[in-house]
């Protein structure tokens, strides 16, 4: 595809899957990010909810150099104790038992949907291989996550997917499909790239009683929502879950590149050496980073401040926008174009991203403030 009017898109190096993108940001500090002309811009993407604690955050960036300056990589052939004191904090925050590092979203739930299926298999039970999702879920872009992703552009020529994976199209379907042949159920608590769209906590509960009665595992997408993303460390704390399964990846390392899968202790044993594997994954700069993160993220005033703040968006953005939905400082709006707006706001200096063709999300860094918010309201509205 060739974009009419977009100069040097014929010499353009990289695959067209994010089209051709204008602009260049080169430099960022806490909120703001520049482009290359010294023009800022509030950063309310974060980098697609990755970026929590801001851009050149001092803590992450003097980790990174010291662990880049003693030991990048070793692979996990060899222990570490920061991987180790890092999936010790995750587990303290979280209630399960053992870690498994990776590098990125789909990685952990691809990882997240092996164990479910290897666990009902250690457990005998060969047939257990539905693995279930919710409709206008995101789960990623390979294969296993893919084929527990509700959306059909996604799709598109990319069939057949993986088999036994069922999507059914109300979430009380899900519950009625749930049966003996399931291994797991993915849910998101709040749904992001599905448009910021929070999911009904009774139905969550739901779901993870029907699942627990026919004895399958409720896997718990964090991915997006977690590391304190809606005012909690992890979002199913508010819709009262008690996952066997969490994934995590996004904001997890401030941008170093990461994923985790975190269960409870029967289900991590359907692991054995060498039936899952990861080069980079739990590498020492992605823990160094990730260690900074926790640290800062876990500590109650800091989850408090996102749920005040978070608050106070919600409301502030409720007065000027349609069909406002959200928690903590994750939030969506309705627009006619949300490709068109997003365009808009990036002239108005504010940074966006579209969850859909019609919803505009907003994920800032966790550390903006009350005036951040006026400052980036009065812009757009
Ligand atoms: C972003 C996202 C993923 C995929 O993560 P990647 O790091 O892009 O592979 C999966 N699930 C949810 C809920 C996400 O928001």
């Amino acid at each position: 595809m060739n974009i009419p009017g977009t100069d040097g898109f014929e010499t353009y190096p990289l695959m067209n899957n994010y089209g051709y993108p204008e602009l260049e940001l080169i430099r960022g500090e806490g909120l703001s990010v520049y482009d290359d002309s010294g023009r800022e811009y509030l950063d309310f993407t974060a980098g697609i909810a990755v970026c929590n604690l801001g851009h050149a955050h001092a803590g992450v960036t003097e980790a990174v150099v010291r662990q880049a300056g003693t030991l990048i990589h070793t692979s996990n052939l060899f222990r570490s104790s920061l991987r180790e004191d890092l999936a010790r904090r995750l587990l303290k925050l979280s209630e399960l038992d053992k870690v498994f590092f990776c590098n990125s979203g789909t990685e952990a739930n691809e990882a997240a949907l092996k164990l479910a299926r290897r666990h009902a298999w250690s457990q005998g039970e060969q047939t257990r291989t539905k693995l279930l999702s919710l409709p206008n879920s995101f789960h990623g872009r390979t294969y296993g996550a893919l084929s527990v992703t509700d959306k059909p552009a996604y799709h598109e020529g990319f069939t057949p997917l993986l088999p036994d994976c069922v999507c059914p199209q109300s979430v009380e379907a899900v519950l009625d499909a749930i049966d003996q042949e399931t291994a797991a159920c993915v849910v998101e608590v709040i749904q992001g790239e599905g448009g910021v769209r929070p999911v009904d906590a009774d139905l969550l509960q739901a779901i993870e009683q029907r699942l627990h009665d026919v004895g399958a595992l409720l896997i718990v997408d964090e991915i997006q929502t977690g590391v304190g993303r809606t005012g909690t460390f992890f979002a199913y704390e508010q819709a009262g879950l008690h996952p066997d399964i969490v994934t995590m990846a996004k904001g997890l390392a401030n941008g170093i590149p990461i994923g985790a899968v975190l269960a409870t202790a029967t289900v991590a044993e359907a692991f054995s050496p060498g039936s899952h594997g990861t080069t980079f994954g739990g590498n020492l700069l992605a823990m160094a980073a990730a260690t900074v993160v926790i640290d800062t993220v876990s500590q109650p005033e800091f989850l408090k401040r996102v749920r005040e703040v978070g608050e106070y968006f919600g409301q502030q953005l409720t007065t000027v926008a349609k069909d406002v939905s959200g928690c903590g400082l994750m939030w969506g709006m309705t627009v006619e174009n949300a490709g068109e707006y997003v365009r808009q706001a990036r002239d108005k200096g504010v940074l966006l991203t579209a969850a859909g063709g019609q919803r505009v999300r907003f994920v800032p860094p966790l550390i903006v403030s009350e005036r951040d918010i006026d400052t980036v309201l009065a812009r757009l509205f």
